[in-house]
């Protein structure tokens, strides 16, 4: 199909008048194929996903099953091989050019020989903020992940769990629309990533920007997500969206309550469901 055709061809894009409720991640038939010299590697296979403005949307499945190669595709970092992504009604290209993503990796990525001041004014300098201005909001940004005070040193002097909110600093500095997370507390110990949930909890509280987040642990999707997505392995598929049914205030203590547990339980089953003990239930929208 050549380009104008395919234009053509394309489902009524989100209409500009349905603005108030319209998606905020729009994910239609979406496949994708990396190339290989021996074989093509299947990374994600027919992926139909809706999240909504305000959202806070978990990714879980085993390692390789495509929850990276996902957040990539909504954040223009991976081409799709087939189907459509929709991100605020615009391409995912027009959302990253309009800044609609702020992204944080397992890894923090902050430069060593820059302050952690220096670290989260970077990408605003870039945009070509004033320096001022740039400091200001950095600051402000440090404040609310709790690093007041920590402006002057360097990554080095920080914790693993410091470094991060470092780098969520970084990511929410230009306000984006949507805040993309991979597997962002991976690598910490459980106190300390148990801090971090809450933390972001609370952010999300305050501020219901949407988050798309992996994670590969269920204790940590369940408490953190609105909904949670369960994928198979490779190629990765969607077997089943769980909504959650805890309130959207939420404290750690919640861990410990019925709710949480029977959550927990189904995700879990989902993810078994996934490892060859049948086929999913192939419903990905509710
Ligand atoms: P996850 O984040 O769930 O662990 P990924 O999205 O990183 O999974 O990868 C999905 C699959 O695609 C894996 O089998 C991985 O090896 C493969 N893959 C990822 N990126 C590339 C690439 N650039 N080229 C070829 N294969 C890739
Ligand atoms: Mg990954």
């Amino acid at each position: 199909m050549n380009a104008p055709d395919r234009l053509a061809a394309l489902p009524a894009a989100p209409p500009v008048a349905a603005a108030a409720a319209q998606a905020a991640v729009e994910v239609r038939r979406a496949s994708v194929v990396y190339p290989a010299p021996d074989a093509p590697v299947h990374a994600l296979s027919e992926i139909d996903l809706t999240i909504a403005q305000g959202e806070f949307v978990s990714l879980i499945g085993p390692s390789g099953c495509g929850k990276t190669t996902l957040l990539r595709v909504i954040a223009d970092l991976e081409p799709i091989s087939s189907g459509e992504v929709w991100v605020n009604g615009l391409t995912p290209q027009q959302a990253r050019l309009a800044r609609a993503y702020g992204y944080v990796f397992q890894a923090p990525a902050l430069f060593p020989w820059r302050t952690v001041l220096a670290n989260v004014m970077l990408p605003l300098q870039i945009q070509g903020r004033p320096k001022a201005e740039s400091e200001a909001v950095a600051r402000e940004h440090l404040g609310r992940v709790g690093l007041g005070g920590f402006e002057r040193k360097y990554p080095w002097q920080l914790s693993g769990g410091m470094q991060q909110r470092v780098s969520i600093a970084r990511a929410l500095g230009f306000e984006p629309k949507i805040l993309m997370m991979d597997e962002p507390f991976g690598a910490l110990d459980e106190i300390t990533r148990d801090g971090l949930n809450d933390q972001l909890q609370q952010l999300w509280q305050r501020e219901r920007r949407t988050v798309v987040f992996v994670t590969h642990s269920i204790a940590e999707a369940v408490y953190l997500s609105t909904r949670i997505v369960v994928m198979s392995p490779r190629p990765g598929r969607i077997l089943k969206v769980i909504r959650s049914t805890l309130p959207d205030e939420r404290t750690l203590d919640l861990r410990d309550t019925p709710e949480f547990m029977a959550l927990a339980h189904e995700v879990r089953e989902g993810l078994a469901h996934g490892h060859g003990h049948g086929p999913g239930s192939g419903h990905a929208d509710e």
